[in-house]
């Protein structure tokens, strides 16, 4: 965690504290922004939203404990005690977060793209960890809120710092790139989400693309190849990049920087050697190609950082990923549960349902699809293509949930038997439908938009008798 005098604070975000010869020798560690959360001894940041306002709660902060708070100067008088007043909070928050950074010696990983963000972050974590003293964005606080907080909670000693930075329109990866001046910045691929937001999937690149704004000079830039709106953005003039920007791309194909070169699906996972790694087999343990692409991404992350062959593997090998990314689980009575309902888009579903496709061994596969959400004025279109992926090849046995998935039902319909595919609009019906076709030998994925819930099913399977 940060730990500095409020006078250095105040100075580090550019405010007046309110009586510097009381108050600006005070040790502070720590900052918070949830009143509801006050931290002893920390610096209370009061941010403004639509339907809050933490200057309410000030006061309160400071009689709990708090060593300080930032006050917005167009918020009124100011309670008594430490108080740095500052234009703009939010500013502030990202001024503190941006002059941590520059004041420690921690090199800055910076990762976005519309998947696998998460995961990326999760491979890197795990593989650096085995040489470095790491700090990394907890969960998904990958925002212009989230990140300088989690910047603010590295500790001194760390060494990198791996941060997720997400968006929902342009200029934000931007902003949040300049706030962390990444050494290294990795977009992991182009996809639909936010499409309703940025309106094409060239617009939904040039965002994503805004990472390299804030690259430091001569930094490297680690980017999907198998995208061409990736490398076609790059060459835009109006794409901010650093001087002597260094490139790097992964994916799976051969005209990449790195890419597999042998793939093969193991027990809940996958061993693969790349282009790079020469005769060494890894082995990832998750499933799903989309996932070995993200593993390529980290490797060059590694590489970078030059972290061993045998420490890459050392790390792969103690992975543990954020819930819901393909998590495999049992079900009643053994059944297997893969569930990847944290989140869907037209790529990631068809990652997932590749996945399903993958699977050997079972007397059923079975996927469980709900609604993707936020795709705009083509989502009935994307829905149908969904449907139209699947063949029986693929899996046996579709089923829908939600008035968008009615969609996928559709186009399933062309390349399966009408009795194999399912939709539904209860969800409780969906689930007993399940419990009454489903053998222990079979597997079930399941994956929606965040905002079905779909894994009110996977519980239900999880724990019904
Ligand atoms: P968010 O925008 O919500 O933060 P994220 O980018 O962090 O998402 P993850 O949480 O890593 O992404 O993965 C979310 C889902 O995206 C996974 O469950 C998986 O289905 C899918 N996914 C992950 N990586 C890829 C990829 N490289 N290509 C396609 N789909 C992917
Ligand atoms: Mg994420």
């Amino acid at each position: 965690m940060i730990k500095r005098t409020l006078a250095q604070l105040a100075e580090m975000c550019g405010g007046t504290l309110s009586d510097v010869a009381a108050h600006g020798n005070v040790m502070v560690e720590g900052v918070f922004t949830d009143s509801r959360k006050p931290l002893e001894g920390s610096l209370f940041i009061p941010l403004v939203g639509e339907r809050f306002d933490g200057h309410e709660f000030v006061q309160a902060c400071l009689e709990k404990g708090a060593a300080g708070a930032i006050w917005q100067k167009d918020h009124g008088t100011p309670p008594q005690g430490a108080v740095i007043i500052v234009n703009d909070t939010l500013v502030a928050l990202q001024a503190l977060a941006s002059a941590y950074l520059t004041e420690n010696k921690a090199a800055v990983v910076g990762i976005t793209g519309s998947n696998g963000k998460t995961t990326t972050k999760d491979i890197v974590d795990a593989i650096l960890s085995t040489t470095f003293k790491v700090h990394k964005t907890q969960g998904n606080f990958n925002n212009h809120i989230g990140l300088p907080l989690t910047v603010l909670s590295m500790d001194p000693d760390t060494e990198i710092i791996i941060l997720e930075m997400g968006m929902s329109g342009r200029g934000e990866i931007n902003d949040l790139s300049v706030i962390a001046q990444p050494d290294v910045a990795v977009i992991t691929n182009i996809g639909e989400s936010h499409l309703l937001q940025l309106g094409s999937r060239l617009e939904i690149a040039r965002a994503k693309a805004e990472i390299a704004a804030g690259l430091k000079p001569g930094g490297l830039l680690i980017y999907n190849g198998d995208e061409p709106l990736i490398a076609q953005v790059l060459e835009e003039p109006t794409t901010k990049q650093p001087d002597g920007l260094q490139r790097f791309t992964f994916g799976l194909q051969t005209d990449n920087d790195d890419y597999p070169t042998g793939l093969m699906n193991a027990q809940n996972g996958v061993v693969f050697t790349t282009k790079q790694s020469g005769e060494h087999a890894f082995t990832l343990p998750l499933l799903g190609t989309h996932n070995v692409v993200n593993c390529l991404a980290a490797l060059a992350v590694a590489r970078h950082f030059k972290v061993t062959t045998e420490q890459i593997a050392a790390g792969l090998s103690r992975l543990k990923l954020t819930g819901m990314r393909i998590e495999v689980t049992q079900g009643v009575s053994g059944l297997t549960l893969l569930n990847d309902a944290y989140n869907a888009s037209p790529t990631s579903m068809k990652a997932a349902i590749d996945v399903l496709e993958g699977l050997k061994g079972y007397r059923m596969k079975v996927a469980v699809l709900g609604d993707m959400l936020e795709l705009g004025p083509q989502e009935q279109d994307l829905h149908y293509g969904i449907g139209e992926y699947i063949t029986s090849a693929k899996m046996d046995m579709v089923l829908v949930y939600g008035p968008l998935s009615a969609k996928i039902a559709e186009g399933a319909s062309k390349h399966m038997p009408t009795e194999a595919v399912h939709a539904f609009i209860d969800k409780e019906e969906m689930t007993r439908y399940l419990l009454e076709k489903l053998h222990p030998r079979d597997v079930v994925l399941f994956k929606a938009s965040r905002g079905m819930k779909l894994e009110d099913v996977v519980e239900a399977l999880q724990i019904a008798p």
